[in-house]
């Protein structure tokens, strides 16, 4: 047994806002589901802001450059400049700059991740569909040209996911030395949707490593990676830091991972019975899903805030 998150109430609320001094925050399932705003997320982030907080937007989502996501926070009604956007697409970029990569990567996924390598000067090849068409297997050795160039193979969204690209990520990570990085390893995306289940990149991330027969490096939540090229250009302390997700394996551990408070919200992926099925459990790893605190939604917050 262990306890369930508290529930934030007009009891605790002042202990609890006073409690940190930067706010990061998941954003898919939290502030958002797609391009749909989750309620007054907005305004709750903004008066936050405006009572003094630091807040980053930190995403596992790496189909979007942080251009990208500075105009959709924009869009939707958040304050964010490009230095409060976190993506595992960026943390990919800047791991790679400070590994000294002057090699070329093949990405497996989308605009995103080639975006953030051009971003650092990073040349990149792949990041389109390439689809099998049909003849013997045998006949794709004469097909297949590899580039000699690559260095690393990069694994993030990839909804043209293939049996070609599989093949090419894998060959190249044949070569001694190739570096085989992965955004992020969502099992799937929380999207309400008639009996659909959405495969999130962990599928792709999991193919290659099969084929490939080696782990990848995991730049996106629960990495405590994303939370280290924060730290590099703020200095946080992790204490006073509160983590806000919908997804405790990314989401959660990753707060936990770093040190900071916790903050789960029911809006997306984790429901009111998951929390109680760990709290029931005897297993410490399901006791280190269950977050500090727990809100049905962010914005209930704002009951609590002074506007
Ligand atoms: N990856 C992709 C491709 C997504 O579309 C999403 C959510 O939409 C995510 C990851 C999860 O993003 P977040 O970390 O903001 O919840
Ligand atoms: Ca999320």
């Amino acid at each position: 047994m262990a306890p369930l998150p508290a529930l934030i109430t007009r009891e605790n609320f002042k202990s609890f806002l006073e409690s940190f001094d930067t706010v990061l925050t998941d954003c898919d399932g939290v502030l958002w589901h797609e391009d749909r705003l989750i309620g007054q997320a907005h305004v709750t982030l903004n008066t936050l802001q405006a009572l003094g907080k630091k807040v980053f937007f930190v995403t596992n989502n790496s189909t979007k450059s942080r251009d990208d996501y500075v105009e959709k926070c924009g869009r939707l009604g958040f304050k964010a400049t490009k230095e409060d956007i976190l993506s595992s697409a960026y943390v990919l970029a800047q791991y790679l700059k400070q590994q000294g990569f002057q090699k070329k990567v093949y990405v497996m996924g989308m605009g995103g991740i080639v975006k953030e390598l051009q971003a650092e000067g990073i040349q990149s090849t792949g990041g389109e569909p390439e689809v099998y068409d049909g003849g013997s297997l045998s006949t794709l050795m004469d097909k297949m040209k590899l580039d000699p160039d690559v260095g690393a193979v990069a694994c993030g969204f990839d909804p043209y996911l293939s049996y070609l690209k599989v093949m090419r990520a894998a060959s190249y990570l044949e070569r001694p030395g190739c570096l085989f990085l992965a955004t992020n390893t969502d099992e799937r995306f929380p999207v309400a949707s008639k009996g659909l289940v959405y495969p999130g990149t962990g599928c792709v991330v999991r193919c290659v490593e099969t084929v490939a027969e080696r782990p990848a490096t995991v730049m996106g939540k629960p990495s405590t990676k994303m939370f280290s090229v924060i730290q590099e250009k703020n200095s946080l302390d992790p204490k006073r830091t509160l983590m806000i997700g919908d997804r405790c394996n990314t989401d959660i551990l990753f707060g936990k991972n770093c040190g900071l408070q916790t903050l789960v919200v029911l809006s997306g992926v984790t429901t009111q019975a998951d929390l109680e099925k760990w709290a029931a459990s005897d297993d410490p790893e399901q006791h280190a899903l269950l977050a500090d605190y727990c809100l049905t939604q962010l914005d209930d917050l704002l009951a609590f805030l002074d506007p």
